[in-house]
């Protein structure tokens, strides 16, 4: 029913992208997931639930389709499944999503603070980082709270209050790029604060755009 040539070129690709997210410290334990569409499009290759970023292999990575259904796996599907189906069926330009718990970004998202886009390059790439709340019972986001943010076409990463952050692209690298973005940026924006905290700054400035490019077309 797959191409089994595909799976295993998507499922290595996953497996390396995991690799580095442990690497560069976006998610440790066997929290977070991620996920890469077939080149049919129609199921995607994901990471079950209970296994961490760095054991992941081809024999615990699962298939399962756009419409839910898990081949067979003597793994427990990813909670996320859902709203990652959701977006692949969504946006048909997303190929690929990570999924993370990085530290300083969950920590804003725990403070209920966006994480501000304050660099040259995150006003290029991203624009805003929308920051998505809990579900209405106060329990984790659902595919019926993130999808509608995704809607949007122009939105490339969110972040999930009290939980952590979503990057989408069309390869994994893209996503995975998204992912380190992201965090390096709530870095960046965290020294910032206690940097003008500790100095009384209360005004500095902001970029208003990501290249010399737009700025003159801007000025004209
Ligand atoms: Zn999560």
């Amino acid at each position: 029913m797959y191409d089994q040539n595909d799976i295993e070129t998507k499922k290595d690709a996953l497996i390396a992208t995991a690799r580095r997210c442990f690497d560069v410290g976006l998610q440790t334990n066997a929290g977070g997931n991620l996920s890469v569409r077939l080149s049919l499009g129609n199921a995607i290759v994901i990471k079950p639930s209970g296994v961490g970023f760095a054991e992941c292999t081809r024999d615990n990575l699962q298939i399962v389709s756009l419409d839910g259904k898990v081949e067979p796996s003597a793994f427990k599907p990813s909670k996320d499944s859902d709203f990652h189906l959701d977006l692949y069926r969504v946006r048909k330009d997303i190929n690929a999503i990570v999924h993370c718990h990085s530290p300083w970004a969950t920590g804003y998202a725990s403070a209920g603070i966006e994480i501000p886009c304050l660099t040259v390059q995150t006003i290029e790439k991203l624009g805003r980082l929308p920051l998505i709340p809990l579900a209405e019972n106060g329990g984790p986001q659902t595919a019926s709270t993130i999808t509608p943010f995704f809607e949007n076409t122009s939105v490339r990463a969110a972040i999930l209050a009290n939980h952590g952050t979503i990057g989408v692209g069309a390869t994994l690298t893209a996503a995975q790029y998204l992912a380190e973005i992201i965090e390096e940026t709530a870095h960046i924006a965290f020294v910032r604060d206690s940097l003008m905290s500790a100095h009384n700054l209360t005004d500095v400035r902001v970029p208003t755009f990501g290249t010399q490019k737009e700025a003159a077309l801007a000025g004209k």
